[in-house]
């Protein structure tokens, strides 16, 4: 009975990481004051703009700019275009300031004005144009503030093009750029990257009450995969700041289905909301001048509505821990059955992968279009999720194999133990969210029960944002072998826990 203690508690902590920590969008205002931003207000500058597809140097693109312009005048900036041309883009990039201001250094809102060709782009990126225009506004209303600037980028999604044209333009200052993007249509607001001296980013996050999504390993995750955006080419020029996306809805992203009515008023107050508090958490501590420091690796995560920032060196130091206590006091008879456990583990690693490959290959004979059907249409996570399961019958099998020889389980622990270690040593930025998974692993080979399930709870509740960030975010190309990733997690609490004989007990 003991045994069962761990995946019951692990299966707990997933439960409760994931409805405490489900980002819950806030209500939007009815009538707020002239300094809160205002979703309402935003919203209908996004109608305005997605009525049609705005690639640059469109009709529509154009039109859009000028309304840009003229929300921007009438909350008190001067606009200034700033034309380029890189090979054979051209475009036209806006740069906002308060009368008199510079426009080099200082606090940067940044959005693109362009979409996709075929898309009414109300998310990508209508959203986080009508964020900064409004944001900018809210910040303005007592005279725009000299120290906060307004960017918009063009030609961005023909590679980036207006924000190369103005990190050449401005080479050399000092900037903390807030990016508004989107790489889905809907859901809560992410923030997946920062550029910078962690301190300070972290320590103005801190104070602006922002507590959308984040965490350190989406940057990690993130640099990992093709895509890019404007914010990519502000970190090379060394600016600090920050990168906020809707990931969610990822099926209508850069499609004709990403319209103003898709567009949940919520996450634009939940981003308005964020970006003014950020932007007057940098205007108040004296603008880009304190973005001072080292840019080392700083480790965070937003757990159970709170976000937590921790040195690297600590979650290295935690994972050296569970490494110390997995390994301590090896028992005479351990020995037994380790090899066959770390074969099950190994095992098990690659029949879920492999379960994930076999369905990327398979199911398109039974249909076509399988992967498109489940991932270009509303409700994708739950498809994925029913996947999983699918894909999990034979890790389970394996996990079920190993689990009927006892001595087994300490190979198997081990090897989980030694993984969620190492991460945590080698990438702390990522491997945070495996601490306790090794905590559990760790305690589960010292045939602790009751402190490997407290462990596998945290775990659950460490792990379950990152595992809703993740599933809503896929399309069918990253479908299948996602499908299959959440068995190797089960790796840490599928075993359960045996308690060990008197020796085990009496420590
Ligand atoms: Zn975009």
């Amino acid at each position: 009975m003991a045994g069962t203690v761990a995946r019951w508690a692990a299966l707990a902590g997933c439960l409760a990481g994931g409805a405490i920590g489900w980002a819950r969008l806030p209500e939007v205002p009815a009538d707020p004051p002239a300094e809160r931003f205002s979703a309402t207000r935003a919203m209908a500058l996004v109608r305005g703009w997605a009525t049609a597809p705005r690639p640059s140097g469109s009709p529509q693109h154009a039109a859009t700019l000028s309304s840009v312009g003229d929300a921007l005048t009438a909350a008190g900036f001067v606009v200034t275009p700033h034309p380029f041309t890189i090979g054979d883009v051209r475009g036209v990039n806006l740069v906002a300031t308060a009368p008199g201001a510079d426009d080099r250094d200082g606090v940067w809102l940044v959005a693109h004005s362009d979409s996709a060709p075929e898309s009414p782009g109300a998310s990508d990126d209508g959203f986080g144009l009508a964020v900064v225009v409004e944001a900018a506004r809210a910040l303005a209303v007592d005279g725009p503030p000299a120290d906060l600037k307004v960017l918009i980028t063009d030609a961005e999604e023909l590679g980036l093009y207006g924000a190369r044209a103005e990190a050449a333009r401005a080479k050399g200052a000092r900037r903390v750029v807030l990016n508004v993007e989107a790489r889905g249509a809907g859901g809560p607001v992410y923030m997946f990257q920062t550029a910078g001296p962690t301190g300070p980013v972290l320590a103005a996050w801190q104070r602006s009450g922002c507590r959308v999504q984040a965490t350190s390993l989406a940057r990690t995750v993130y640099d990992a995969l093709p895509n890019a955006t404007d914010f990519l080419v502000f970190r090379r020029a060394g600016w600090t700041g920050y990168d906020f996306a809707l990931i969610h809805d990822a099926w209508r992203y850069h499609t004709p289905d990403d319209t103003p009515a898709g567009l949940d008023p919520r996450s634009v107050q939940q981003a308005g909301d964020c970006v003014t508090g950020l932007a007057r958490a940098w205007l108040d501590a004296g603008g880009a001048a304190a973005a001072t420091g080292p840019e080392d690796a700083a480790v965070y995560a937003q757990i159970a509505g709170t976000t937590f920032v921790m040195p690297a060196a600590a979650v290295r130091l935690s994972g050296a821990a569970a490494l110390v206590v997995a390994l301590a006091r090896r028992r005479p008879d351990a020995r037994g059955g380790v090899v066959l456990g770390v074969a099950a583990w190994l095992g098990a690693a690659v029949a879920s992968v492999a379960a994930g490959v076999a369905m990327l290959v398979l199911f398109p004979y039974v249909q076509p279009d399988f992967w498109e059907r489940v991932a270009e249409a509303p409700g994708a996570e739950g498809r994925f999720v029913a996947l999983a399961a699918v894909g999990g019958v034979v890790p389970a099998a394996a996990l079920t194999l190993a689990r009927r020889w006892g001595p087994a389980e300490r190979g198997w622990h081990g090897v989980s133990a030694l993984l969620g270690a190492a991460a945590a040593i080698l990438a702390p930025t990522v491997g945070y969210a495996f601490v306790p998974g090794a905590f559990a692993a760790a305690f589960a080979l010292r045939g602790r029960p009751w402190m490997a399930g407290g462990a596998a709870f945290a775990a659950g509740v460490v792990v379950a944002p990152v595992m809703q960030a993740i599933y809503p975010a896929l399309t069918s190309r990253a479908a299948p072998v996602l499908a299959a990733m959440p068995l190797l997690m089960l790796a840490w609490l599928a075993p359960g826990v045996r308690r060990e004989g008197a020796a085990s007990q009496r420590r």
